[in-house]
């Protein structure tokens, strides 16, 4: 017999407050004349008005995993859906119900997983891929640093494709700095967003995912340099010593955020304070360095008293949202003054992903702002931007940056492979390490 596919309802009972999982599998059998029979069985128990025929709404039979989205009413209904499936098809009920990955406490896990003021609400250190998925649709407390960078990805890239379609990021090579930028704030969100749903699977992983969450921030930090070196850079400043080094000297400073912040993992358990300092310092320099010539703007404006521009209206709400993303990840406020509180809803590390996500919204605006504003003086006074200044600089600097990862990453995946015996023991068992 074969499967076809598969299709995953998610029902939460309200009544009895279990979360459960209902895979419902179309098409067992197909090709032999079983799985068609049990599709349209399957077509029919899907209808949401069973009572009342042909007046229902048909569900589609899917042939991928899908989740189906609650909508007012919808548990009694899916949970009486899931109840005629297992009617239909007679499977076992241990096969069509996988209860969702426990959850544990800090005293439950190692110390590498521990975060300062978060209580309850760990996912199991050893978790599978497929548990690391799961657990991104289940409350824990990484459940929302999840979605409040992966969301964010799918504007950004709305956002990409409206630029798309609107300017020619193929030949007019004015646009590349965007793109490179338009680029790497779609990957960063990404990027965290992953990391913070697999870096339950090892202790190992953990550190690798974060690894690749800080190569995608100084990536981050240098599409910023790129497009303020071609498009923020101040009228006087223009062919200046630092404008002619600005990418230059950005590339050197991803190289240093990515290595100094790696290398700030490695002291997180035996010096915290230590680990924490640099890891901030090795992302404030690029920051620094790439907001020199804002600053200077926006300082120059309100020395002249300027009416401030839409561009540097975006900018300076920028700033301030940055200057709030480092006070939220170095301050770890709300949840130090009330540990176990804000477990699962409001920490610090999520209000640091919204923060940081706000205040890239108004950097891309005020790039894009000064792009269209300045085009005609820039490309009267200014070089224009070259393939190797601006994508070829993003390819080279993405190759040296997994390079640095992987320096980081081969002793621990050497360390994972000799202490491969340990796969199966219990949280309890790892929790001092
Ligand atoms: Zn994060």
């Amino acid at each position: 017999m074969s499967m076809q596919g598969s299709v995953l309802a998610v029902g939460k009972c309200l009544a009895c407050l279990e979360f459960m999982l209902f895979p419902v599998w179309r098409g067992i059998g197909a090709g032999n004349g079983v799985g068609v029979g049990l599709s349209q069985t399957w077509a029919r128990c899907l209808r949401w008005e069973p009572d009342s025929p042909g007046q229902g709404a048909r569900l589609p039979v899917f042939d991928y995993l899908v989740w189906l989205v609650l909508c007012h009413g919808g548990c009694a209904k899916l949970r009486e859906v899931c109840q005629r499936g297992r009617g239909a098809i007679k499977l076992p009920t241990d096969m069509l119900s996988i209860k969702l990955p426990q959850l544990f406490d800090i005293h439950q896990i190692p110390k590498v997983f521990r975060e300062d003021g978060i209580i309850s609400g760990y996912r199991h250190p050893r978790s599978s891929a497929l548990d690391c998925v799961l657990s991104s649709f289940q409350m824990n407390n990484e459940t929302i640093n999840i979605w409040t960078h992966f969301l964010p990805t799918w504007y950004f890239l709305w956002r990409f494709c409206i630029l798309h379609s609107a300017l020619n990021f193929l030949t007019d090579s004015y646009t590349w700095p965007l793109l490179v930028y338009m680029l790497v704030i779609c990957v960063y969100p990404f990027t965290s967003s992953c990391a913070h749903t697999f870096s339950t699977m090892s202790a190992e992983s953990r550190h690798i995912c974060y690894f690749f969450d800080y190569g995608a921030l100084s990536l981050y930090s240098l599409g910023c340099a790129i497009s303020y070196g071609y498009y923020v850079m101040p009228d006087h400043w223009v062919n200046s010593f630092l404008h002619q080094h600005f990418v230059l000297i950005a590339i050197g400073n991803t190289l240093f955020c990515t290595s100094l912040s790696c290398y700030s993992r490695f002291l997180e358990l035996q010096f915290p304070q230590r680990s924490k300092v640099l890891r901030t310092a090795a992302f404030v320099v690029p920051f620094v360095f790439d907001t020199v010539p804002l600053f200077y703007r926006i300082l120059l404006c309100c020395w002249e008293g300027c009416s401030a521009s839409d561009a540097l209206s975006n900018h300076s709400y920028h700033v301030i949202f940055a200057f709030l993303t480092c006070f939220l990840f170095t301050a770890h406020l709300p949840e130090r003054l009330a540990p176990g509180r804000f477990d699962y809803f409001g920490h610090s590390h999520q209000l640091f992903h919204i923060s940081a996500v706000v205040g890239t919204h108004f950097q891309m605006e005020g790039v894009i702002a000064d792009m269209t504003s300045r085009r005609a003086w820039l490309v009267a006074h200014g070089v224009m931007p070259s393939f190797q200044g601006t994508i070829g600089t993003l390819v080279i600097s993405l190759l040296l940056n997994l390079g640095i990862i992987s320096v980081f990453s081969a002793p621990l995946l050497w360390k994972r492979c000799c202490s491969s015996n340990s796969m199966h023991k219990t949280p309890c068992e790892y929790k001092e390490q």
